[in-house]
C-alpha cells in the first residue's frame, strides 16, 4: 500500500484519507488513555479487538435501520468509513449508575436507573469535555433542535437494541458513549452514528458476577484488561482470525 495522508490522530484511533472521495480509513491503535489523557498505556491487541467488535455492532445496528458511518472492515486494524462532519458532542446513555453519575450525584454504583438517561458532553479536551444541556447545544449552534431530536431517538433505539444483544450473551450494558456526524448526500443531510462502539466506550458487566469487562479495568488498574476485551469479543462470537500470538497486528502504514 502506498503512503496515505493522515488527517487526524486521536487518543485511540488515526484517520487517513480514504481510497475514494467521501471515504476515510479508521485505524485502531492499542493506545489507551483515561482521565482526558492523564493516564496513558498500551493494551496489547485492543485495536484489533475494537475494530472487530465495533464492526459487528455497527453491522447489527445497520440491520435494524440505524444509519452509521461504517462501510466495511479492511483488515485487522482498519475499517473504511464515510466521511462525516462530526457533531462536537459525546452522547452518553446510562442504564445503571456508575462512573461520573455515581460520583456527581452520590448514587451507589450498580443502582438500576428508573429509566435510561441521556447526557450530553461538549467534545473539547481543553475544557475536559464539560457536561452541557440541549439549551447550550442549540444556543451555541453545535446542533439544531431537529438534529437533537434525531440524536435522542437514535440513541434510545441503539440503547434498547444493544441492551438486548448484550443481555443475550450474559452482559449488562451499564452505560456507553456515542458520537454522531452529518452525512451530506447531494442536497440531503442525515445524522449518522460515527466513531466506534467497543469496550473502550461502554461499561459492560458480567450479568452473573458483575465483573467489569471494559476500560474501567485499565482506568482502575484492575489488571486483565486484554482478557476482558477478548471475553467480550468471544461472547459476541467474533474473536479475530488472529491467534493471541499475532494479536499485535500490522503496524500503522503512513
Ligand atoms: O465517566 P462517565 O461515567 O461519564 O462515562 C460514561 C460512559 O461514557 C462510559 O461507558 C465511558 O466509557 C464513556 N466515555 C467515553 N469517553 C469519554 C467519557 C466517557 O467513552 N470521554
Amino acid at each position: 500500500m502506498g503512503r496515505r495522508r493522515q488527517l487526524y490522530e486521536g487518543k485511540a484511533k488515526i484517520l487517513f484519507e480514504g481510497p475514494e472521495p467521501g471515504t476515510l480509513v479508521q485505524y485502531f491503535k492499542d493506545d489507551a488513555s483515561a482521565g482526558n489523557g492523564a493516564k496513558k498505556g498500551i493494551i496489547t491487541g485492543k485495536g484489533v479487538l475494537n475494530n472487530r467488535i465495533s464492526e459487528h455492532l455497527m453491522l447489527r445496528l445497520h440491520d435494524i435501520g440505524i444509519p452509521t458511518h461504517f462501510i466495511r472492515r479492511l483488515n485487522m486494524r482498519e475499517q473504511l468509513i464515510r466521511e462525516v462532519e462530526i457533531i462536537p458532542l459525546e452522547v452518553v446513555v446510562r442504564n445503571v449508575a456508575a462512573g461520573s453519575l455515581s460520583k456527581r450525584l452520590g448514587i451507589q454504583e450498580g443502582t438500576r436507573l428508573p429509566r435510561p438517561i441521556i447526557e450530553f458532553y461538549y467534545k473539547n479536551d481543553a475544557l475536559n469535555d464539560p457536561m452541557v444541556s440541549e439549551e447550550h447545544i442549540t444556543a451555541f449552534g453545535w446542533a439544531c433542535p431537529h438534529d437533537m431530536e434525531d440524536i435522542v431517538a437514535l440513541s434510545m433505539r441503539i440503547n434498547d437494541f444493544l441492551c438486548g444483544l448484550f443481555m443475550g450473551i450474559g452482559i449488562i450494558l451499564v452505560d456507553f458513549k456515542l458520537e454522531y456526524g452529518r452525512l451530506f448526500e447531494g442536497d440531503n443531510m442525515r445524522i449518522v452514528l460515527a466513531d466506534e462502539i467497543s469496550p473502550d466506550n461502554c461499561r459492560l458487566w458480567d450479568a452473573k458476577t458483575s465483573e467489569k469487562l471494559d476500560k474501567d479495568r485499565f482506568r482502575k488498574d484492575m489488571g486483565k484488561v486484554e482478557e476482558a476485551y477478548q471475553e467480550v469479543a468471544m461472547r459476541l462470537g467474533i474473536l479475530p482470525e488472529a491467534t493471541n500470538s499475532d494479536m499485535k497486528g500490522p503496524e500503522v502504514m503512513q
